[in-house]
């Protein structure tokens, strides 16, 4: 086995790890900057991303306005002192983005333009049409692949990562076309491997987005923090899943039901379809529940209405959507609404790490969506998560070179590095048990969507677990059927399994613990939010039986809880 070695080794090459790079490689042309990623960077989940970026740009809005929506979004559980550094940093990323060639949509005058967007009270979400994470990572990748001391290992797969006395000191990964495992050396690590939402049956995620660096560090001793909070997006198509862009309400698109009604002046009477995500996917959840869903192949759907902004409009602004409308679910929406229902799409879960992407372990940050900094609370609002991305991937970036500067390499043992080598190879590639990895994987998928979906209840919860660990236990027996090193896409499919198995359980432990309804987390038997209790982030840490759960006060600094309506 190869040992390399770089000052900083970034795992994840979406927009945070891509803008984590960017700022570490420019911080000092000295620190040596190694950016690993299992699919080709302009791959990674984010270039998926649709409607817009958030930011202060226009005179009106403001940033305390911009800090109370998501506040107020994230239903009082975001640490605001990160929320308020957050909405302050990210006007100036999105210039930055400018500056190096990013294709925005423009207003006449040629000025960035701005969209509405779900819960945000002021149209602040720059985009370009409905493609802007595609053309933000071609801006970050074009960046970043200039700079002479940053190295791409595209198509490795990370498996561990080794932590000694709460010290970060590398990790191990396989180059996969070869298939062989290499140890990698760095005086900082920083994970930026994005989020889980592949625990779910229907999500608008890529099939890549399977947590790994979430239960890698979890693993490792790092806890995960607030995981009973995954998002719901109110418009994932039918039958895909395939997300059909918030942007699509924010050009003023209508949601609609069986009986071609509104149906959200029932629930968000105010807001209307550009609620929050988690009221829309609960009013739609229970129309669907209520006998009022339209009736289609896939079972019963809700409308997206497009039909009157006319055709000339949905080609300018949402042309992708048009596109996938007609190729994916059927229907042209200039001329039919087009069928959508809650997908999963987001975890505002993750590892925990403070305003400077710190994590427990020294010289360990985390950023993007794998990470929980706490801005986005109990439901993040669109368009603040590449937002995030961009803010912390910076700070991560320049934290991780200070870290860089001022520490030396260290050994990694022999013995943690052999271990790993004999957990992938001989445990999960050499076993001949008699499961096989797409059947456990659609079970646990099966059982979250049953389970642990938009509404939960304290029984479901419980039965979802005893479903979780009865998987766990026969995943010990899979077998992988191609044997081979160079691309074993089944190995890979397996490892990814092993990672999600470990994140299943922890979000149902956690929402079985969280006893109120906050947020994306709703619970059928506990309907109220509960500040007196529940006004804390829970943090999980890894034990043989389990989760162990700890908890840890929320910041608040200028907006204590209220009502929360729309
Ligand atoms: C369809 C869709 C549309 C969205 N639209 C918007 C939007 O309009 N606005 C908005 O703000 N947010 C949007 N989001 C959310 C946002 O796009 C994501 O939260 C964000 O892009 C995540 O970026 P990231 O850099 O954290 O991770 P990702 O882009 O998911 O990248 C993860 C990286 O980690 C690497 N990786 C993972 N595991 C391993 C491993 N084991 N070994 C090596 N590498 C590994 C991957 O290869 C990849 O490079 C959308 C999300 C989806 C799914």
């Amino acid at each position: 086995m190869e040992v390399l070695a770089h000052d900083i080794v970034i795992v994840g090459a979406g927009i945070a790890g891509l803008r984590a790079a960017i700022a570490a490689a420019e911080t000092n042309k000295k620190i040596d900057v190694a950016v690993i990623s299992k699919v080709y960077s302009v791959r990674s989940h984010s270039v998926c991303a649709q409607g817009g970026t958030a930011a202060v740009m226009r005179e009106g809005d403001s940033h305390d306005l911009h800090a109370w929506d998501t506040v107020k979004g994230a239903d009082f559980l975001s640490d605001q002192d990160v929320v308020e550094f957050f909405v302050e940093r990210s006007p100036k990323e999105l210039v930055t983005l400018e500056h190096w060639g990013c294709p925005w949509s423009r207003t006449p005058e040629g000025k960035m333009d701005q969209r509405p967007f779900g819960g945000h009270s002021f149209p602040r979400a720059c985009f370009a049409a409905d493609m802007t994470g595609l053309v933000e990572m071609h801006t970050l990748h074009g960046r970043a692949i200039v700079q002479k001391n940053i190295t791409f290992y595209d198509e490795w797969f990370i498996t561990s990562i080794i932590i000694e006395d709460n010290v970060v000191k590398g990790l191990t990964a396989i180059d996969l076309k070869t298939g062989e495992m290499h140890a990698f050396r760095g005086k900082a690590i920083i994970m930026a491997t994005g989020g889980y939402a592949r625990i779910y049956e229907f999500t608008t995620f890529s099939h890549t987005s399977t947590g790994d660096g979430m239960t890698i560090v979890y693993r490792a001793g790092v806890p995960l923090k607030d995981m009973e909070f995954v998002q719901f997006h109110p418009t994932g198509l039918v039958p895909p899943g395939i997300l059909i862009t918030g942007g699509a309400r924010g050009e003023g698109g209508y949601l609609i039901n069986a009986e071609g009604k509104r149906f959200m002046k029932h629930y968000a009477p105010e807001k209307m379809e550009l609620a929050p995500r988690d009221i829309v996917a609960r009013a739609e959840t229970t129309e669907l529940q209520g006998g009022r869903g339209l009736e289609g192949p896939y079972g019963p759907y809700i409308g997206l209405d497009l039909r009157h902004l006319g055709e000339d409009k949905i080609n300018e602004r949402l042309p992708l959507i048009r596109d996938v409308a007609i190729k994916l679910g059927g229907v042209d929406p200039v001329d039919e609404p087009i069928p959508i229902k809650p997908a999963a799409h987001y975890s505002m879960g993750g590892i925990h790490a403070n305003v400077k992407t710190e994590t427990s372990a020294s010289g360990l940050y985390a950023t993007g969506e794998c990470a929980c900094l706490s801005a986005h609370g109990a439901n993040r609002l669109g368009t603040n998560s590449t937002a995030g991305c961009l803010v912390f991937g910076t700070v991560a970036g320049e934290e991780a070179a200070k870290h860089a500067l001022s520490s030396t390499f260290r050994e990694l043992s022999k013995d943690a590095i052999m271990a790993e080598e004999s957990r992938v190879f001989d445990g999960i590639l050499g076993s001949e048990g008699d499961e096989r990895v797409p059947v456990i994987r659609d079970e646990m998928r099966r059982l979250m969507k049953e389970k642990a979906w938009v509404y939960r209840t304290g029984d479901e919860l419980e039965s979802a677990l005893k479903e979780i660990r009865g998987l766990k236990k026969r995943f010990r027996n899979v077998r992988v059927e191609d044997k081979g090193r160079s691309f074993n896409t089944g190995l890979v499919e397996a490892l990814q399994l092993d990672f999600t198995l470990d994140l299943a359980e922890v979000t149902v432990t956690c929402a079985l613990d969280r006893t109120e309804s906050r947020g994306a987390h709703s619970r059928l038997d506990h309907t109220k939010r509960d500040d007196e209790n529940w006004l804390k982030h829970i943090l999980a840490y890894y034990s043989k039986n389990g989760p162990r759960l700890e908890y840890i006060p929320v910041t608040v600094t200028k907006w204590p809880p209220t009502k929360r309506a729309y």
